[in-house]
C-alpha cells in the first residue's frame, strides 16, 4: 500500500473494517480510515481503539497519536483498500466469477450459491457488498481452500469498473441484463454498457444473453469463449421454445448437439432470464443434464424477489420494496398482471429513479402502463409522484398522493383496503417494509395489537389534569413499554408531545432512524456511546460527578460546546441522581464552562400513586424545588423542571412544574384507561382428553373428568407468564374466561375448553384486552401492569390499529 508506518511493525490480522459498528474480533481486525461523502472514518479512529483495535490505515496523520496503536499512513484509504484486496486476490487460484449488469445480480449469486453448494467451496459477496468498498471487502473473504469466488459488481458513473475489474480478476464473466436502474451517472446505454464489459477483459469465458443487438454487438468484441445463450440458431446455448404451465415453465435447449428440456418454476420473465443464466453456468462446469434439471427445480423466488402475502381484509401483497427503477417495476407490474388473483389492483410505488432528463417522460410511460395492465388504484409516495401523477390520463384510476411514507401512514387508516392485490415497490430509503407491516397484520399467529387511538385518547385524558403552558414528554423507553417505539414516537410527534424519553442511547438511535426529530432525552448513557449521542443529537441524563466529568472532558476533546443536558436530582428514589446537597458544588461547575447547557432539571417521585405516602411525595416536590432555586440562581439562566410521571400528574398537580412526564398511563396500564394492548393468539389443535389423564409438563395437570383441551399459540417465550400455570390464568374465547391447564410452555398453553364443544381450530383467544384487563393478568402472576407490557417478547407481531 506503499504505507509510511508510525508505531510498531509486525501486527498481525485477519478482519478488515471500515465501520467501527461492524467491529467482531477487535484484536484481529485494521480499520481503515475511509472518507465517504457521509463521513470520515477519521473521526472514529478512537471508537475503534476503544473497542480494542490497534491496527489503522489513515490518510491524515494522527495530531496524538495512541502510544501502542500502529498506523499505516497513506495517501488514499480507499485506494490503499482496493489494492490490498487486490492483492490479496492475486495470491489465490480458485476460479471467480464476476457478475454485473443493472438488475438480477444478487439473485443469480444466491441461486448459483445454492445450485452449486454440494460441491464447491464458495465464498460470495455479502447481500450487496457491490461498490467501490464492498468489493474489497467481498475479496478479501476468499480464502486459500475457496474453490469458487462469486463477487457482484456494481458501479454508477464511468471509471468504477476498471478499478473493481483489478480487484475481483474474475475468470469468468456474467451478464445479467441492462437496464435503465442508475442511469443517472451516464451520458448513453451504449456508454453504460461498455463500461460494465470492463469487468469481462481478462475473462477466459463469458455468460451473457445475447438476443438484445447491442449486447450481442458487444459480446462479440469478447475476446475468451463466449457462453452466449438467446433465441437464435448462433448461440452457444439456444433456446427454442418455452412453455407455461401452471406457476411454471418449460423450456427447451440445444447445446451442441444436445437437445434437452429443462422445467423451471416460474413464470415471470426476470426470474426465467436469471435461472438460464444458472443454467449456461452449470453446463459450463460440467453438470449433467439431469442433475441440472433436477436442481433448477428446487430454485425458489428469494426473500427479495416477488412473492404474494396474505394480507388483512382479504388482500394479498406482493412486497417488491428492493429497487424502483423502470425496468424492474415494468417487471412487477407484469408478474402482478398474470400472478393476480381477480381482485383489484393497487400498486404503491414511491418515486421512480429515472435519469436526469427523462423524468417527465418516464412518469407519463408509468400512466400508460398502469391503463394497459388494467391497474384500479395508484397509491405514489414522494415529490415526483405528486407533480407527475396528480392528472392521470386515465380517469379510471384511483389516485391518492402523499409526500412521503409518513404521510400516508398517518392516512393508513382511513384508506379502506379490501379483496385488493397489493404491489408495493419503491426505493429502499422510502422504507415501504413500514407499510407492509402494516398491510400483512396476519391472523393466524400471535399478535399484539396497539391501538393507536386509544393512546391519544389516553394522552388526551392525561394532557386535561396540565395547564396548557405545561409540557408534556412521553416515555417510550423499553421498546415504548412493549408497544413498539417508532411508532409510538411518531404518533406522540403528530399529537404534538414536546419531548421523549428513552433508557438507552440505542433506543434513541432507532427513534432518530425511524424519522422521529422531537427532542430525545437519554435516561441512562454509556460513555462508550458519547460519539452516537452527537450524532443523533440525543440528550443526557447527568447524574453524577464522574459522569459529568467524563462527558466534559469528551466535548473538550471533540470541540463541542452547547451540548444539552438534564441534570438528575436524588430525592428519595436513590437510584441516580446528585443529592441535593451536591447541587451548589454542581451549579458551581456547570457555571464555569461551555461545553454542557442545562436544558431541565428533574426529579422522580418514588409513590406518587399511593395516598399513604403523599407526606413523602411532598417532601421529595419542596426539596426538588428548592435544589432547583439554586441551580437556577448560579446559573444564571432557566431550564425546565419537571417532577410528575403517570399516578402524579392525576394525583399531585403541584409537581406538575414546566413539564410532565407520562409513562404507564398512556399506554393503558392503569385502572380506567383504554386498553392500548391487547394480545391475541390462535387455537393450534383441539383435542379429546380422558379423566385421569394429565397435561402437559410434569403431569401437574391432572384431569377431572373427560375434557376438552384447547393448546394456544402462545408460551412463556412470548411474554406469557409461566406462574399462570395450572389454572391460575385464564383467558377469553366464544364470550367465555377458560382456565390455563398444566404447565404454560415455552411456546404454547394448553385450555380447558369443555365447556365450549364449538372450538376449532384456528379460533382467536384473547390473552388480555376487551375482557381480560391487562391489570388483572398482572394480577393473577403477582406483578405489576409494567412487567407484563414490557415483557411481551420481540417475536409476538406487533400490529397497529387506528380508529
Ligand atoms: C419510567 C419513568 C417515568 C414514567 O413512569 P410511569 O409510572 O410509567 O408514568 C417517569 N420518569 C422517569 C425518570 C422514568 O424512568
Amino acid at each position: 500500500m506503499n504505507a509510511q508506518l508510525l508505531g510498531d511493525s509486525g501486527h498481525e490480522f485477519r478482519y478488515i473494517a471500515t465501520d467501527t459498528r461492524r467491529i467482531s474480533f477487535p484484536a484481529d481486525t485494521i480499520f481503515f480510515a475511509l472518507i465517504t461523502a457521509r463521513r470520515n472514518g477519521h473521526q472514529f479512529v478512537a471508537d475503534a481503539y476503544e473497542q480494542g483495535v490497534r491496527l489503522f490505515v489513515v490518510s491524515e496523520t494522527p495530531d496524538a497519536p495512541i502510544a501502542d496503536a500502529t498506523y499505516l499512513i497513506v495517501g488514499n484509504t480507499l485506494q490503499a483498500l482496493q489494492q490490498l484486496a487486490a492483492w490479496h486476490r492475486s495470491r489465490l487460484q480458485c476460479e471467480v466469477v464476476g457478475i454485473t449488469g443493472s438488475n438480477g445480480k444478487t439473485i443469480v449469486k444466491e441461486w448459483l450459491f445454492e445450485l452449486l453448494a454440494q460441491e464447491e467451496q464458495i465464498v460470495r459477496s455479502p447481500k450487496s457488498f457491490n461498490s467501490q468498498i464492498g468489493v474489497p471487502l467481498s475479496v478479501w473473504m476468499l480464502q486459500r481452500n475457496t474453490t469458487l469466488g462469486i463477487i457482484e459488481a456494481g458501479i454508477s458513473q464511468p471509471g468504477e469498473m476498471q478499478a473493481l475489474q483489478k480487484i475481483i480478476q474474475p475468470t469468468i464473466g456474467l451478464f445479467t441484463m441492462l437496464g435503465d436502474a442508475h442511469n443517472t451517472g451516464f451520458h448513453s446505454m451504449q456508454q453504460k454498457l461498455e463500461e460494465k464489459f470492463l469487468l469481462f477483459e481478462n475473462c477466459a469465458a463469458l455468460i451473457v444473453r445475447t438476443d438484445d443487438e447491442a449486447i450481442k454487438k458487444m459480446a462479440q468484441t469478447f475476446k475468451g469463449k463466449l457462453l452466449n445463450w438467446s433465441r437464435h440458431e448462433d448461440a452457444w446455448l439456444r433456446v427454442s421454445n418455452a412453455t407455461e404451465q401452471g406457476a411454471s415453465t418449460t423450456v427447451e435447449l440445444q447445446q451442441g448437439d444436445t437437445v434437452f428440456s429443462i422445467t423451471l418454476p416460474f413464470i415471470d420473465r426476470a426470474s426465467l432470464e436469471n435461472a438460464m443464466h444458472c443454467v449456461a453456468f452449470m453446463l459450463h462446469r460440467g453438470y449433467d443434464i439431469v442433475t441440472i434439471q433436477a436442481r433448477m427445480q428446487q430454485l425458489q423466488h428469494l426473500d427479495m424477489r416477488l412473492q404474494w402475502n396474505k394480507a388483512i381484509n382479504d388482500c394479498y401483497i406482493l412486497n417488491d420494496s428492493y429497487s424502483n427503477d423502470f425496468t424492474s417495476l415494468i417487471q412487477a407490474i407484469e408478474y402482478l398482471h398474470h400472478q393476480s388473483r381477480n381482485n383489484k389492483r393497487t400498486i404503491i410505488l414511491s418515486d421512480l429513479s429515472v435519469a436526469t432528463g427523462e423524468t417527465k417522460q418516464q412518469y407519463k410511460q408509468l400512466a400508460a402502463l398502469l391503463t394497459e395492465k388494467h391497474i384500479d388504484r395508484l397509491i405514489g409516495i414522494g415529490p415526483g409522484m405528486k407533480k407527475y401523477m396528480a392528472e392521470l390520463p386515465a380517469s379510471s384510476i384511483e389516485t391518492l398522493l402523499f409526500d412521503n411514507t409518513n404521510e400516508l401512514l398517518q392516512e393508513f387508516a382511513a384508506i379502506r383496503f379490501s379483496h385488493e392485490d397489493i404491489l408495493l415497490k419503491g426505493g429502499r430509503n422510502f422504507e415501504l417494509e413500514r407499510v407492509a407491516r402494516l398491510l400483512e397484520a396476519q391472523q393466524h399467529q400471535t399478535v399484539l395489537e396497539i391501538h393507536l387511538s386509544a393512546i391519544a385518547h389516553n394522552l388526551q385524558y392525561y394532557r386535561s389534569f396540565i395547564q396548557p403552558s405545561v409540557k408534556l414528554m412521553v416515555m417510550v423507553k423499553a421498546f415504548g413499554y412493549g408497544s413498539g417505539d417508532a411508532e409510538i414516537a411518531r404518533a406522540m410527534q403528530f399529537n404534538g408531545v414536546e419531548y421523549l424519553a428513552v433508557a438507552y442511547v440505542d433506543e434513541g438511535i432507532t427513534l432518530r432512524k425511524a424519522g422521529v426529530h422531537m427532542p430525545v432525552m437519554v435516561l441512562n448513557t454509556d460513555p462508550a456511546s458519547f460519539n452516537a449521542l452527537e450524532q443523533y443529537n440525543l440528550e443526557p441524563e447527568v447524574y453524577s460527578f464522574d459522569f459529568l466529568q467524563t462527558l466534559l472532558q469528551w466535548c473538550r476533546h471533540k470541540g463541542i460546546s452547547n451540548m444539552p443536558i438534564h441534570v438528575k436530582v436524588d430525592t428519595g428514589m436513590h437510584r441516580l441522581g446528585f443529592d441535593t446537597a451536591e447541587i451548589p458544588d454542581l451549579a458551581q461547575l456547570l457555571s464555569s464552562q461551555q461545553e454542557l447547557v442545562v436544558k431541565s432539571a428533574f426529579t422522580h417521585l418514588v409513590a406518587s400513586e399511593d395516598a399513604g405516602e403523599d407526606d413523602f411525595t411532598r417532601q421529595q416536590v419542596s426539596a426538588f424545588s428548592e435544589a432547583c432555586t439554586t441551580l437556577q440562581q448560579t446559573l444564571g439562566y432557566s431550564f425546565l423542571r419537571h417532577a410528575a410521571n403517570t399516578a402524579a400528574i392525576s394525583r399531585h398537580a403541584h409537581a406538575h412544574f414546566d413539564m410532565v412526564r407520562l409513562g404507564v398511563g398512556l399506554y393503558g396500564g392503569l385502572a380506567g384507561q383504554l386498553p392500548v394492548m391487547k394480545l391475541k393468539t390462535t387455537v393450534a389443535q383441539v383435542k379429546r382428553v380422558k379423566a385421569g389423564e394429565t397435561v402437559g409438563y410434569g403431569r401437574s395437570g391432572l384431569l377431572h373428568r373427560d375434557s376438552i383441551i384447547a393448546t394456544v399459540r402462545i408460551g412463556y417465550a412470548d411474554g406469557y407468564p409461566r406462574n399462570l400455570s395450572n389454572g391460575i390464568g385464564h383467558m377469553y374465547l366464544h364470550g367465555r374466561q377458560v382456565p390455563v391447564v398444566g404447565k404454560v410452555c415455552m411456546d404454547m398453553t394448553m385450555l380447558d375448553v369443555t365447556e365450549i364443544p364449538q372450538v376449532k381450530v384456528g379460533d382467536i383467544v384473547e390473552v388480555f384486552g376487551d375482557h381480560i384487563g391487562i391489570q388483572q393478568v398482572a394480577g393473577w402472576s403477582q406483578t405489576i401492569t409494567y412487567e407484563i407490557m414490557t415483557g411481551i417478547s420481540q417475536r409476538v407481531k406487533r400490529v397497529y390499529i387506528d380508529g
